[in-house]
């Protein structure tokens, strides 16, 4: 950043010289952050915020005054020509200067000047910049820079139809665990290949964050759908430096770019609670993912923005009203709706973008909006049975998270009751929801879709470090997969890709069990691991996953834990359930490090109870129109990049 002195343009330089060698508190205003984020200090084209031709961004810059002085304006250009100038304090139009009220303690008595929902559809780098003008006429000016990618027009057939397939934490053991147990090894070769397998291009992601080369999920998958970096915990939005979470500098998603250029529906499935951050982290903008009464009013609130159309997962906490709407107590009901989470918009922000103001409502019955709304809702697979394929759909099977495919599954069989526990005893498959999805989607697809679905407890249950739940989770996933790529088939102006957000818990297969007891002495090693050889039922999935040398996991980011290296026959507690407080879901184990029984400890290298997500690229499958493009190893926002092509461009 440059020095004040140096960005003054109208004082004399002697002057500012003068000032310094007195020791005069310095009289310029500054500008301490300029957005989109690029990096002053190289050129590097890699390093710069990139957008597709026309793609929508907020311009924004956070400009401090001298002491005794305000700012009078702040003009916006691009490559030297005005783009818009903002004078004065409030809103007009998509333009505004927010008080310093508004602005965090990080930058005292500054002031954020935007200038929504900016585009252009001039392919190249581009040099942005801002110029402040304070009251006493100084003047301080800043560089930053971004790109506009090319589409190739007319380069094969565009993709109609685009399916994500976010395995969330899903290394590459994760997927080689699937693939042993779901189909064995018999004389070093797989007996079989995961649908996930059979795409036929793979490449490699690098998925650091902007602020970390460790992501969390919110970036993770962001960065794929905006072709930005996103900052850990954010969705849809640089970040700012006011406190507000939804007022944050947008970046127009896959699904709102294709919405508004051809008219697509927005799919979101996922068997986490669907304000989790993958799902939100398509749709949905704002700076704390945690904010889930906003996030999920956002959801139906901008439907004409994403063209949102299915909607599927956990999470009905949020959308049952709080009849305590002013005090925000726990409701009875189980909902979690609360002001402290909700979001009202700038109307800069709404102007700009077209997007719902929004309204502090804990007592709004959300589920009754969606479906005056033309959504048909459905509380549990039977009612997803017999809802046919409706216009809309709304699915919301659990209050929070759903349960687990082991858990899922046993109850199926029978053999467990730990979905009775949780209140929700029928729920369906991923893969059934999925089926349901793409029905849905297909019904009126003029103009094509995109659709998310999100194996979320691949991740959930390897920070629990509970390796046969993510197995089964995975294995839950593939036959997801199995349906999206039967439609992709079937429909083939389709891509499929099948990737991650990131890694997690740094699992890796060590081996395989030696017979009875839990200690490291347990672990059978290279060649005495052998093949495990799992009995898969009628169901897709294993009889059980304690079979005499069972495969054996391990944590390269680990938290404490106790390991018998058997199937746990609860999972351990989900802190996001409303009711887990009370029996029964109390008498569960709070975490891995609580599982005491016959196991023993495993000293983690992390803090806390979970193990973290780690740094390591993740691989990108690909199946159907424009598959091709997906090899090699890149990073997670040029996927977005190869999704613009492939949807507009078209791909051979
Ligand atoms: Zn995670």
């Amino acid at each position: 950043m440059p020095t004040p002195c140096f960005a003054r343009k109208i004082l004399p330089a002697l002057l500012c010289a003068l000032a310094a060698a007195a020791g005069v508190a310095d009289a310029a205003p500054t500008i301490s952050r300029l957005t989109p984020p690029s990096n002053p200090l190289s050129a590097d084209a890699v390093t710069l915020a990139r957008f597709l031709p026309g793609q929508r961004f907020d311009l924004q810059a956070t400009v401090r005054p001298d002491a005794g002085q305000t700012i009078s304006s702040v003009e916006f250009k691009v490559d030297g020509v005005s783009v818009g100038t903002i004078s004065g304090n409030g809103v007009v139009g998509n333009k505004s200067l927010l008080p310093a009220t508004a602005i965090t303690a990080t930058v005292p008595n500054a002031v954020a000047a935007s200038l929504r929902a900016y585009s252009t559809q001039s392919v190249g780098v581009h040099t942005l910049t801002a110029v402040a003008t304070q009251s006493d006429g100084s003047v301080v000016s800043r560089d930053g820079n971004f790109e506009v990618v090319g589409i190739v027009a007319n380069n094969g057939r565009p993709a109609k139809n685009i399916i994500i397939m976010l395995g969330d934490g899903m290394g590459a053991a994760h997927r080689t665990a699937a693939r042993i147990m779901a189909k064995g090894y018999a004389q070093g070769k797989a007996q079989g290949r995961l649908a996930m397998d059979t795409f036929p291009y793979t490449g490699m992601v690098m998925t650091a964050s902007l602020d970390s080369i460790v992501t969390d999920s919110a970036p993770g998958m962001a960065n794929y759908v905006t072709g930005n970096k996103a900052q850990n915990n954010q969705e849809g939005v640089f970040p700012d430096d006011t406190t507000d979470a939804f007022d944050n500098p947008r970046v127009e998603y896959l699904s709102e770019y294709l919405h508004r250029n051809r008219n697509t529906a927005l799919g979101i499935v996922t068997t986490a609670d669907v304000f989790d951050a993958t799902p939100a982290a398509n749709a949905v903008h704002t700076s704390n993912r945690g904010n889930g009464t906003g996030i999920v009013d956002q959801f139906l609130d901008d439907r004409k923005l994403t063209g949102l159309t299915v909607l599927m997962g956990g999470g009905r906490k949020w959308f049952l009203p709080n009849a305590s709407n002013s005090t925000n107590p726990q409701a009875t009901n189980g909902s979690q709706r609360k002001t402290s989470t909700d979001y009202v918009l700038p109307d800069d922000l709404v102007a700009g973008w077209g997007a719902s103001k929004g309204k502090l409502d804990a007592g709004r019955d959300l589920i009754a909006d969606f479906q005056s709304a033309g959504y048909t809702y459905a509380p549990d697979k039977s009612a997803l049975d017999a809802a046919g394929v409706p216009d809309k759909l709304l699915g919301l099977f659990t209050f929070s998270n759903m349960n687990v495919a082991l858990d899922k599954i046993n109850a199926r069989r029978g053999v467990s009751t730990v979905v009775n526990d949780y209140g929700f005893p029928d729920q369906p498959m991923l893969d059934e929801m999925t089926d349901k999805a793409l029905k849905v989607l297909n019904k009126n697809n003029a103009n094509g879709f995109v659709l998310m679905v999100e194996g979320a407890s691949i991740d959930k249950q390897a920070h629990l470090m509970d390796s046969d739940r993510w197995i089964l989770e995975t294995i839950e996933f593939d036959r997801a997969i199995q349906k999206a790529k039967d439609f992709a088939t079937a429909n083939p102006d389709t891509l499929v890709i099948v990737t991650a957000d990131h890694e997690c818990a740094g699992a890796a297969i060590i081996g395989a069990y030696t017979g009875t007891g839990a200690s490291k002495s347990n672990v059978a090693t290279y060649e005495a691991a052998k093949f495990p050889k799992y009995t898969i039922n009628a169901d897709g999935y294993p009889q059980t996953t304690d079979i005499a040398g069972k495969m054996l996991i391990g944590y390269g980011a680990n938290a404490d834990r106790y390991e018998t290296w058997q199937a746990y026959p609860q999972p351990a507690q989900d802190s996001q359930q409303p009711f887990v407080g009370a029996a029964p879901l109390n008498t569960y184990p709070v975490n891995a490090a609580a599982r005491t029984g016959n196991g023993f400890l495993i000293s983690g290298q992390v803090s806390g109870e979970q193990a973290v997500h780690t740094a390591t690229d993740i691989p990108l499958s690909a199946y159907g129109r424009g598959a091709s493009l997906f090899t090699g190893v890149f990073d997670n926002t040029d996927v977005f990049f190869k999704l613009g092509q492939i949807a507009i461009g078209g791909a051979k």
